[in-house]
């Protein structure tokens, strides 16, 4: 087995033991390979290893790589293999990136404004499909940070559940960088409170995307669906 395969299934394992400690099923939460700066050869190699998602922080980075994953993904056909990975956007995605971006990643994180909202959304009618995004909340209203604040959130979705080609599925954050898990976890539970009330609404909260390779467990023991795990998998970026 390889290196990137071995890491891969450590963290599924951490993954299925922290959703079976919260009483959680281990398939309500997804595995997001985050491949930003990894080469390709190792992208393969996880989704040989059975990566279902993987995610990238640029367009660009991310469409560089998808012919190689492509080539895969014909030959798993042929094989009759499980279906290769789909491909989420994590990373800010810049307004004037939203035609290149839409319809080539399942799932959108990051949206952050009305306006990446109408453009998206505009984008998606133009190519005759739905895109699918998650609200990103900034959970501590850090200064710097991407996302909308919280208390915003019940306004975005309303407004936006007006774009036909494009669905909100739930929300994301990045907590502020912490080394010890037990900061983040007030967040996570935020988060998931802010879902919850959401949900009550009427709004479609299926996914809650938190959690990465330092915190992934509180994350999952907190109802995250997706964790978004790089440097656990792959070793840590150049
Ligand atoms: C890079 C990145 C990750 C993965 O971070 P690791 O600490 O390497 O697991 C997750 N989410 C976002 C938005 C990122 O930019």
């Amino acid at each position: 087995m390889s290196l990137v395969a071995e890491k891969l299934r450590s963290v599924e394992a951490r993954i299925y033991a922290a959703a079976v400690r919260a009483g959680r099923a281990p398939a309500s939460v997804r595995l997001v390979a985050v491949t930003k700066t990894v080469p390709v050869e190792f992208v393969v190699e996880a989704a040989q290893a059975g990566a279902k998602i993987l995610g990238e922080n640029r367009v660009q980075e991310a469409l560089s790589k998808k012919p190689e994953l492509d080539r895969l993904k014909a030959a798993t056909h042929e094989a009759g293999l499980p279906s290769p990975p789909v491909w989420h956007l994590i990373g800010p995605l810049q307004k004037n990136k939203a035609r290149q971006a839409v319809g080539e990643f399942d799932l959108i994180h990051s949206l952050e404004s009305i306006e990446l909202a109408r453009e998206i959304d505009r984008q998606a009618k133009k190519k005759g499909i739905i895109q699918k995004a998650l609200l990103e909340i900034n959970i501590a209203s850090e200064e710097t940070k991407h996302g909308i604040r919280p208390e915003e959130a019940a306004g975005f979705v309303k407004e936006a559940s007006a774009f036909g080609n494009l669905k909100i599925i739930g929300l994301m954050c990045v907590p502020p960088a912490a080394n010890d898990p037990e900061k983040s976890r007030p967040y996570f539970k935020e988060m998931n409170r802010l879902a919850a009330e959401l949900a009550l609404e009427g709004f479609d909260m299926t996914e809650l995307s938190m959690g990465m390779s330092q915190d992934f467990e509180a994350a999952v023991e907190e109802g995250a669906t997706l964790v978004r795990v790089g440097t656990a998998i792959f070793g840590s970026r150049a």
